[in-house]
């Protein structure tokens, strides 16, 4: 930590990430830029924070570009955001003290204020505070909501989950099995493959970067068909599932990282005949379109994760100067489970 805190003035060196430039294709650390900002006062009704935890998420390269999108971009020379976990360190805000903890989308800096407005408090003594970032937080959301609402399982059938080793995909498969399902995860190592069928107890895995024919091997590992794809991934891995999905299949696209980093629209089969003679269902879906149903899948997997019916993997790298290489390394297949930055 490279913080300078005296005890008779408050003085931080206050470390800030911002967008240097837009990252072209797959992102550098060049195109962020760790500076020096004014040291933060809380004014009346705000609070004072020092940040503890960083998610950092593949969507955060969307808002990279400078493309309209369902958020909008960040822009050049500000601050990168997402989602934080942060002490309150001093607070002139009736609804904080210093010792809170809180959890929201805030910027890439070691100390920011804030009014308040969008944080929640969370606590350590009910789960460890990096999980809000995971399991209990976006991507746990995200899992449970698309799994539930779009996937719609059924006891004995069969899932596929791609981008299986990370963090929604790794719940997604425990929610399958719990659901009394079949579960397959298509994952980018021989490590997340043993992760997957040992300690998430998956069905199966299969490394996709290693495996010559991926429709092959799906079909193989699915012979009676895959009824639910939880997408995380597209391309060239989702025409593999979706060549073997069964009659009135379930498709939740909830992500397409390996299209992220593609300076081209990339061209792929022609997925209507499918769908069509399938009669399958295939639906994007934003997390934060959800938000009604936070709270009753929050109860959810607290209540499972306190049962120790789920579990989840984090990959926590040390450091605020880390917190675009840990990003850059998403996109390497660097983590297993939620990939967090402890600062
Ligand atoms: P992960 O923890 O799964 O990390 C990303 C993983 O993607 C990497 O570990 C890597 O694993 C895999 N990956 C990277 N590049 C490629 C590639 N070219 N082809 C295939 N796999 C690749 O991230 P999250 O769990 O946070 O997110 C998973 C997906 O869900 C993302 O696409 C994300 O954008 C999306 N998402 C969508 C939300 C929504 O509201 N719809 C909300 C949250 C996330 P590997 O070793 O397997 O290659």
């Amino acid at each position: 930590m490279n913080s300078i805190r005296s005890s008779k003035i408050n003085f931080y060196m206050n470390k800030v990430i911002l967008l240097n430039k837009r990252p072209h294709g797959t992102p550098t650390v060049n195109d962020f830029k760790i500076t020096n900002a004014e040291d933060p006062a809380a004014k009346d009704g705000e609070i004072l924070l020092k940040t503890t935890y960083v998610s950092v998420d593949p969507y955060l390269r969307g808002r990279m570009n400078d493309t309209k999108s369902y958020v909008p971009p960040f822009e050049l020379n500000k601050p990168i955001q997402s989602g934080v976990i942060a002490e309150v360190i001093d607070s002139k805000h009736a609804d904080f003290k210093k010792g809170d903890f809180v959890s929201g989308n805030l910027n890439w800096s070691e100390y920011q204020t804030s009014n308040g407005k969008g944080l929640h408090k969370v606590s350590s003594s009910d789960a460890k505070l990096s999980s809000y970032l995971g399991i209990l937080g976006m991507t746990g959301l995200t899992a449970y909501l698309g799994l539930m609402k779009i996937g719609l399982p059924k006891e004995g059938e069969t899932i596929v989950v791609s981008g299986a080793g990370g963090a929604v995909g790794t719940v997604v498969g425990q929610i399958g099995k719990l659901m009394g399902c079949k579960v397959v995860g298509i994952t980018g190592s021989d490590e997340k493959v043993a992760l997957l069928t040992s300690t998430f107890k998956f069905d199966h895995a299969i490394n996709y970067k290693t495996t010559k024919d991926l429709k092959v091997a799906v079909k193989s590992a699915c012979p009676e068909g895959v009824d639910i794809y939880f997408d995380n991934v597209g391309g060239e891995i989702s025409d593999a599932v979706l060549a073997n999905i069964n009659k009135y299949a379930r498709l939740p696209v909830c992500g397409a990282i390996s299209s992220y980093n593609k300076t081209e629209v990339p061209l792929g089969p022609r997925l209507q005949p499918i769908i069509l003679t399938k009669s399958a269902t295939m639906k994007g879906f934003i997390i934060g379109d959800l938000s009604e149903h936070f709270p009753s899948a929050t109860k959810q997997l607290t209540a499972w994760l306190n049962e120790n019916k789920i579990s989840f993997s984090e990959t926590i790298i040390e450091g605020f100067d880390n917190i675009p290489q840990a990003f850059i390394d998403l996109f390497e297949g660097k983590n297993k489970g939620k990939m967090i930055v402890k600062i």
